[in-house]
């Protein structure tokens, strides 16, 4: 497996200050060197979906992660390993509390509930302690002054954004220009406008190989942007969801990637994890 460029290390260590002062204009490295954030959420324990989404993402800088590292997938140790390997900037999901008991599964349904004990069951108690102190969102990236991550919505954690009207008075609220959220597992964006908030869908020119689009956010607007899920798509494209965002271009490129749905389904089958567990991969349901 390839992790694309992520142990490159450019970016994150990129420092203005190692330019000697009067070159900025001239040597300003975010004229020539824009930041690139690859932005991951709702991972669920999908092995087979996250390495095929880093073999496919593009030169990035960092990582972050909107939470939901595990639950419903059938390989949390390992998906908990290479999330951690990629980088430091996450926050916590429902999942996430659920599995290492920060919050009962009483709100989830019978079959989440059921993936939420045996994943707290297969956790090692490294990673278990790892998932407790994720920290809870809004979290914000040093040097991005203009976005924030979220797991659900700035104004609660566990709340989905579904609908233009609650991401319309949440548009309202929030001071940045971009807010990077999960939870729904549905990709796309909200854009702030002059009555309700906008979705924008991405469009994919097929719904079978590897798909990107590319969003560029305007002047004066906010957004509510969603990566859509990389193990467990539910906006009806069964392929993995990711973004990278360009803080310094404004363009926000989602992806689609394919993977081994079936591999990733025969796992949660041995696993004794619940049937519908593993159907509902190959619908993007
Ligand atoms: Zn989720």
């Amino acid at each position: 497996m390839t992790l694309g460029s992520a142990s490159s290390g450019f970016g994150l260590n990129f420092d203005t200050a190692d330019y000697p002062a009067g070159l900025g204009a001239i040597y300003n490295p975010f004229s020539w060197w824009n930041v690139r954030i690859l932005i991951l959420s709702d991972i669920h324990a999908n092995l087979q979906a996250l390495e095929a989404s880093l073999e496919a993402a593009p030169v990035y800088d960092f990582v972050v992660n909107l939470g939901d590292v595990v639950g419903y997938g059938a390989n949390p140790n390992e998906v908990v390993k290479i999330s951690r390997g990629l980088g430091s900037t996450f926050v916590r999901g429902n999942h996430d509390k659920a599995a290492s008991g920060i919050s009962d599964a009483r709100d989830f349904n019978p079959v989440a509930a059921a993936a939420i004990r045996w994943t707290g069951e297969t956790l090692s108690a490294e990673n278990l302690a790892w998932l407790r102190e994720l920290p809870k969102g809004p979290a914000r990236v040093e040097g991005e002054a203009e976005i924030q991550l979220v797991h659900g919505s700035p104004r609660d954690e566990d709340e989905y954004v579904m609908y233009e009207q609650e991401a319309h008075a949440i548009l309202d609220a929030v001071k940045v220009t971009a807010t990077f959220f999960g939870h729904t597992h549905v990709q796309g964006a909200f854009a702030s406008n002059e009555g309700p908030a906008r979705f924008i869908p991405p469009v994919y020119k097929d719904a079978r190989n590897i798909g990107t689009f590319e969003f560029e956010l305007q002047p004066g607007k906010k957004y509510l942007i969603n990566p859509g899920s990389i193990g467990q798509p539910r906006d009806g494209d069964w392929r993995a969801a990711f973004l990278v965002f360009d803080s310094s271009s404004k363009v926000a490129t989602f992806y689609r990637v394919p993977y081994d749905v079936k591999s990733a389904q025969g796992n949660i089958l041995a696993a004794k994890l619940p049937e519908r567990l593993a159907a509902r991969l190959a619908e993007g349901r």
